[in-house]
Parts: structure tokens; C-alpha cells; sequence
């Protein structure tokens, strides 16, 4: 796949600290095909299993069921839960004291819950590629894991390469990650199977097959975000499922755009209304990214862990218009595909929905639109 430098605006920064949301009035649990057995009013603890893999990310009681919209604009009833504020736990497993002693089934129930079962492709690992970039412009919350929890990171790293003997351990950063980098360096020192890889600042650099690539990796390998390192931390130390997670919201309509440490299923304008005052209509919201993810209206946008965040732009003044057949936006796909066949004909072609070829347009013609089949919007 051929890679490209993205041009950034260098005017947006994000805050340099994590901000905390972690004491939502409600959350908002999708209940998918899953059967209902909560009555209105029943007591929740934190750590309760709602639904398959929905864990209650807060304590309370049950007042509703409602429809929401997920990231993917899909739209999802879920049950609403209202905070106690007193963030009573449900009974779980004693935190472990020792995680470097773990066998491989204890870890193998631990990270199928984290990344499905990547893991069980082969036994026999001689790599683990950790990667800790966003492939996303403006979003940065694999940057921020990493910096908040450098050392449970090395530590998690550590347990997996017990597991695996004779493997070495790959983190991946950008070489502009200069925060990131400066930490690794000084706490590397104790782990020297782990190596730490810069790579260039290229779009999509950090997706399995072209890190794998750039690595020059030929042997059999486990590839996992620093965010799934932080999460199956999460699981084996402290015995503690998905509560909560990270999302970026930025953009150019922003003064102070940050990383958010939030619980899962909070409602994203509960957010919003707390950090900006802003009425959020006046704006073009790009859920998930300029380049991979979708413009959509976020009323009831809720926080699950595919959420990665928010673009808040001021409303674009470029008009779309007539193509000019240029060929810009087949020359710049990443797989060779051709954008215009579902522009011009409706015809489906391959797509990885990178978004260089809208990008790329200068008819501000919103390809990606087409070639997911939501022209109409
Ligand atoms: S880049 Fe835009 S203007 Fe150029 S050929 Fe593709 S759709 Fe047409
Ligand atoms: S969005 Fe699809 S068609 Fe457009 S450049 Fe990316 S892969 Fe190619």
C-alpha cells in the first residue's frame, strides 16, 4: 500500500492533560438483540454485567429505555441508567498481586475479551508489535494512554513476553511523538527485549499490514494498540473489565480541544455542554475523524469503545463542484481502487474508506460518500 503525509493545521493543540469525565448523570447501555431482564428501578453496581460484554460503567438504577445513535450512525435502543454517585461495585475477583507469573490461559480468556482472539492464531509468537499511533489526524488517544501509563504498559509488554519465550516486543510511535519517545527511553533501560521503533509521520502508517510491513516482520506475530495493551492490564492486574475509555474532541471551532478519559455509554453532549459552550448545530461534527469518519448530527451520540472522537469544525465555505476529471482522486487511492466508477456510475468498488480521495478532490466533491453509499447526505 502506498503511504502519504498528510498536511495538517499545526494551529490545532490539544491540552497536554488528560481531562477526567468520569461522574456522568446517566449512561446509556445499548441492548442490541439482548433480552431485557431490568425492570425500571433496579439497583445497578458498577462492574455489573448489563448485557453480553456491557459491563455498568457506574452504579444506579435503571429509569428507562431509549434510542441512541452509535458511532456509526446506526441507531441502537439502549437502557438508560441513572448514577447514584456512589460508585458501589459489584463483587468481583481480588486484584492479583504478581501479574509476570501468569500461564498462558490465564492471559488467553484476559485478551480474547480485549481483541477477540488474535491471539490464538499461533502459539508459537516470536513478535508483539505494539502500536501506539492513531491513524487519524487530530486524534491522539493512543499518544495520551501512553503517556499517562508508560510503565503499566511496559509492564503488560513484560507478561506477554514471559508468555511467549524467545519473542521480542515491538512498540511502534512516530518519530514526531517526541513526549512519547523521551519516556520510553528512560524506562526501556529494564526491558531489553523490548525495542522501541520510530516510524515516519505517514497516514495509516500504524495499520497491521503496513507496520508489519515497515518492520520487515516475517515470522508469526501478535499486533495490538497500546490502548488493548492498557485495557488487558485492566483485566489481569486489577481483574477489572471496560469502563471507561479515551476520545479526542478538537477542531478548528474549538479554544481548548483535549483528550477526554470518559465512562462508556455517557451521552456525548453531556460532555460537550460541560467543556464548550457552543450549540453544537452551528457546526460540522465529523464523528471517528476528517478522514475515516462520518459528519452526522451527535444529538444522541453516546460513548462506546469504538468512539475515538470528535471533529468540531466551523461550517466549510467550499461549495462542491462539477468534477473536472482530473484523476487526483485515483492516483492518490492507497489500494488502486477507482473512486469515480462510484461517483459517476454507482458502481461498488473496493474501498478501505481511508478518505484520501475526498481529500485529495479539489471539487470538494464528497467521494467517500459514494463509495459507502450514503450519497444522499
Ligand atoms: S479528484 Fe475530484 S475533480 Fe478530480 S477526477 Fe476525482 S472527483 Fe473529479
Ligand atoms: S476512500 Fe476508498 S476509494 Fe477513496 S482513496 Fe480510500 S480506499 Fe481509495
Amino acid at each position: 500500500m502506498k503511504l502519504i503525509s498528510l498536511d495538517k493545521d499545526y494551529s490545532i493543540k490539544l491540552n497536554s492533560q488528560v481531562t477526567n469525565y468520569l461522574n456522568p448523570d446517566f449512561i446509556y447501555v445499548p441492548i442490541k438483540n439482548n433480552p431485557v431482564t431490568f425492570k425500571k428501578n433496579s439497583k445497578i453496581k458498577k462492574g455489573d454485567l448489563i448485557f453480553n460484554q456491557y459491563y455498568a460503567s457506574i452504579s444506579g438504577r435503571v429509569i428507562a429505555i431509549k434510542k441512541c445513535i452509535m458511532w456509526d450512525k446506526s441507531s441502537e435502543k439502549c437502557l438508560i441508567i441513572a448514577n447514584d454517585f456512589q460508585e458501589k461495585l459489584a463483587s468481583r475477583i481480588a486484584t492479583r498481586k504478581k501479574i509476570n507469573n501468569l500461564t498462558i490461559e490465564e492471559i488467553k480468556q484476559d485478551l480474547k475479551d480485549i481483541s477477540e482472539d488474535k491471539l490464538f492464531k499461533s502459539l508459537d509468537i516470536k513478535h508483539i508489535i505494539i502500536c501506539g499511533i492513531d491513524d487519524e489526524p487530530y486524534i491522539a488517544n493512543e499518544v495520551f494512554i501512553q503517556k499517562e501509563n508508560t510503565k503499566i504498559i511496559l509492564e503488560t509488554i513484560d507478561v506477554l513476553l514471559n508468555i511467549f519465550p524467545g519473542s521480542t516486543a515491538h512498540v511502534c510511535i512516530k518519530n514526531i511523538d517526541s513526549e512519547n519517545i523521551m519516556t520510553y527511553t528512560n524506562f526501556l533501560g529494564t526491558y531489553t527485549n523490548i525495542e522501541l521503533n520510530l516510524v515516519e509521520d505517514l497516514y495509516l502508517i500504524g495499520q497491521e499490514q503496513n507496520l508489519i510491513q515497515k518492520l520487515n516482520i516475517k515470522d508469526s506475530y501478535l499486533y495490538l494498540k497500546t490502548s488493548e495493551v492498557f485495557a488487558l492490564y485492566n483485566n489481569i492486574k486489577k481483574r477489572k473489565p471496560l469502563f471507561e475509555t479515551f476520545i479526542t474532541i478538537t477542531g478548528d471551532a474549538l479554544k481548548n480541544p483535549q483528550v477526554i478519559n470518559t465512562k462508556l455509554g455517557v451521552k456525548v453532549l453531556d460532555i460537550i455542554n460541560t467543556y464548550y459552550k457552543l450549540d453544537i448545530n452551528n457546526y460540522d461534527v465529523y464523528v471517528n475523524g476528517l478522514m475515516q469518519g462520518t459528519k452526522m448530527n451527535i444529538a444522541d451520540l453516546i460513548v462506546t469503545k469504538e468512539l475515538k472522537g470528535l471533529i468540531i469544525m466551523n461550517k466549510s465555505k467550499n461549495k462542491t463542484k462539477n468534477c473536472i476529471n482530473c484523476g487526483k482522486c485515483i492516483e492518490i487511492c492507497p489500494i488502486n481502487s477507482n473512486p469515480l466508477l462510484a461517483y459517476k456510475k454507482g458502481i461498488k468498488v473496493k474501498c478501505i474508506n481511508c478518505g484520501l480521495c475526498t481529500y485529495i478532490c479539489p471539487a470538494y466533491i464528497n467521494l467517500k460518500n459514494y463509495l459507502v453509499g450514503d450519497s444522499n447526505e
